[in-house]
């Protein structure tokens, strides 16, 4: 737990600092006024031991001393500044300074020569007098030998304390004291100035409260003003500081959340301008295989990733995967098994998924139709991630790709419904012409042989008079499927029920001996044919006439012409045969 702050650090530092500077002057006054007390002292002090020493030699001497021979009183002088350790020097000088008794041998007979002292000396002056004796400074107290006229008849008594000694004794003296003040300071310190440095501070610890609160986002923290001082002042300007703060923040929020509302629709028009055209590529045609390839360029476009493929799935054949070349990372990537697992999901779940493999995330988008799965879209993220907006996109997308796969799908049917022939299955007479007329142009400008075979049952009129209509039907889809049957081999052939009972069928490619082989065979297969009615078995033949394009033939409607009279012929030759027209009339 931190027990100041660093403002209280700042103001007991700031208190420390008085304190020492009241405590240093206080010390530095008090010891100069106990120095002066001290110095009176000493100086009393001096002059009255100067003052003992003189009337022991007076009454030693009686009065007068002018013997220089007055033996032991050097070791009075001593004694006396052994016995009294604020004094260190003790002399005894005659009139004209020379010192007559010392309590230093060495200053024996010695005179004196400082000046002040010295004409004290003479002057029998009583008083403190400051001198300076080897290097040593003194203050002494001059006690002169006075007659009862009060003149110096014998010299003086000089009784010195070295300066040093002085300082040192105070300084000895005035410790103690200054201890004392130091620890009072001290506890004064701890008793006052830490609560009144808190008593300053708790304000500001309210307000930094606030302060966090502030930072924390709760703008409708203030401080309580209960003071006017700075302090209240600080409060003021932050209460207005938050809440000017909190106004910016409400303004820029709402701007934020404009501006965020206009980019979502933005992006929102431009997504749903982008699915427009793509569903738009993507319905414009109504051709299977090219709706497989809009749809998964349209997917590649909505969703750029690293790759996308569609399965086309079918209740008649494997999965087939779209582009079925190319740049598809996916290729053996998933097993049939797990392609199953998945085609499984997707029929339950009715929406997209995700299976993570190795080279990335992969969502599968089902295509459904009338909540039919029919295909199915394949997308890598390499990533590893999709949004939920994707996700949704490419659902839509692939609602819509449903539709136009449906929508080919029925042109298809349709188209194949109206090109073929009900009953028998095989092109009707329209498409016949359609894709005859086609094939025929195809043939002239590359040079392609091409055979006509014309054929019509015989007697059918009886049969159906006979047997019934029903049975005449019957015989009619048992003759063009066997026809498809011997057909099966020849690549381009178009076969088609030219009205009633009669056929038609293009070859290309065939001429001459192979066209009267394969109608030989076609005649040998109708007369095979067997049916068995309630009138018994029943057979049939039929009559063939074969055209050959040549010149004489320079539309399919003279190489029909053609195939008929060959017909005919072969009708008029007694029936079940077949008759190739020649060659060129
Ligand atoms: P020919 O040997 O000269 O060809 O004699 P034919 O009886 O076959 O010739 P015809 O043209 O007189 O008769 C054709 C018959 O085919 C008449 C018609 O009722 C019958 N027919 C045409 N279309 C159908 C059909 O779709 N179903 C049935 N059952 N009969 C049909
Ligand atoms: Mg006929
Ligand atoms: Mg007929």
């Amino acid at each position: 737990m931190r027990l100041t702050s660093k403002l209280q650090t700042k103001i007991i530092l700031m208190l420390v600092t008085i304190l020492i500077v009241i405590l240093g002057a206080n010390n530095g006054i008090i010891k100069h006024l106990f120095d002066r007390q001290y110095s009176e002292a000493l100086k009393a002090h001096l002059i009255l031991n100067g003052e003992s020493l003189r009337n022991q030699l007076e009454r030693i001497q009686g009065l007068g001393i002018s013997a220089y021979d007055l033996v032991g009183f050097d070791e009075q002088c001593r004694e006396l500044v052994e016995k009294n350790s604020d004094l260190s020097l003790v002399l005894v000088t005659n009139l004209t300074g020379n010192v007559l008794f010392s309590s230093d041998e060495q200053y024996k007979r010695m005179t004196i020569i400082q000046s002040d002292l010295a004409s004290a000396v003479q002057q029998a002056k009583e008083g403190i007098f400051e001198y300076t004796l080897q290097n040593e400074h003194y203050i002494a107290a001059v006690v002169p030998f006075l007659d009862q006229n009060r003149i110096n008849k014998a010299g003086a008594v000089i009784v010195s304390v070295e300066s040093s000694k002085i300082h040192q004794k105070v300084s000895k003296l005035i410790l103690y004291p200054t201890i004392l003040t130091i620890l009072f300071g001290i506890i004064a310190l701890l008793l006052i100035m830490i609560p009144f440095s808190r008593w300053v501070t708790r304000p500001l610890h309210g307000m930094v409260e606030r302060m966090n609160e502030v930072a924390a986002g709760n703008m409708r923290s203030l401080v309580q003003i209960s003071s006017n001082d700075e302090v209240g002042q600080l409060g003021q300007a932050f209460n207005h500081m938050v809440g000017q703060i909190d106004e910016l923040l409400e303004r820029t929020a709402r701007t934020t959340e404009l501006e965020s509302h206009f980019l979502l629709e933005q992006k929102q028009r431009q997504l749903s301008e982008k699915l427009r055209e793509v569903s738009y590529s993507v319905s414009s045609t109504l051709d299977e295989y090219q709706v497989v390839e809009r749809s998964i360029a349209a997917c590649k476009q909505l969703l750029p990733y690293e790759a996308v493929a569609l399965w086309m799935l079918s209740d008649d054949h494997p999965p087939r995967r779209f582009p079925e070349q190319g740049r598809v990372p996916i290729d053996d990537k998933f097993s049939h098994a797990e392609l199953k697992s998945v085609i499984v999901q997707l029929r339950t779940e009715e929406r997209p998924i995700t299976r993570v493999h190795s080279d990335g995330l992969y969502l599968f988008v089902p295509i459904l139709v009338k909540r039919k799965l029919i295909a199915m879209f394949m997308i890598l993220s390499m990533e590893g991630s999709f949004t939920t907006s994707e996700v949704s996109l490419a659902f839509t997308h692939a609602s819509q790709v449903g539709i136009s796969m449906e929508n080919a799908r029925l042109y298809r049917q349709m188209r194949e419904i109206a090109a073929l022939d009900g009953l028998t299955g095989i092109f009707n007479r329209r498409h016949f012409f359609e894709a005859g007329a086609q094939i025929f142009t195809d043939c002239i400008r590359e040079g392609i042989p091409l055979g006509l075979i014309l054929f019509d049952i015989d007697h059918f009129k009886s049969v159906n008079d006979k047997y019934g209509h029903p049975v005449g039907d019957k015989v009619l889809k048992e003759v063009a499927e066997g026809t498809l049957e011997v057909l099966r081999d020849v690549e381009q052939a178009i076969f088609g029920r030219y009205g009633g009972e009669e056929f038609v069928v293009l070859l290309p490619g065939l001429e001459g001996e192979e066209a009267a082989v394969l109608t030989e065979n076609i005649r040998r297969r109708i007369e095979a044919l067997e049916f068995s009615t309630s009138l018994g078995r029943l057979r049939v033949t039929a009559s063939l006439g074969i055209a050959i394009l040549a010149p004489d033939t320079p539309t399919l409607d003279e190489l029909l012409k053609k195939g008929d009279k060959a017909l005919y012929k072969a009708k008029a030759d007694g029936r079940n045969r077949v008759f190739m027209s020649p060659a060129y009339e």
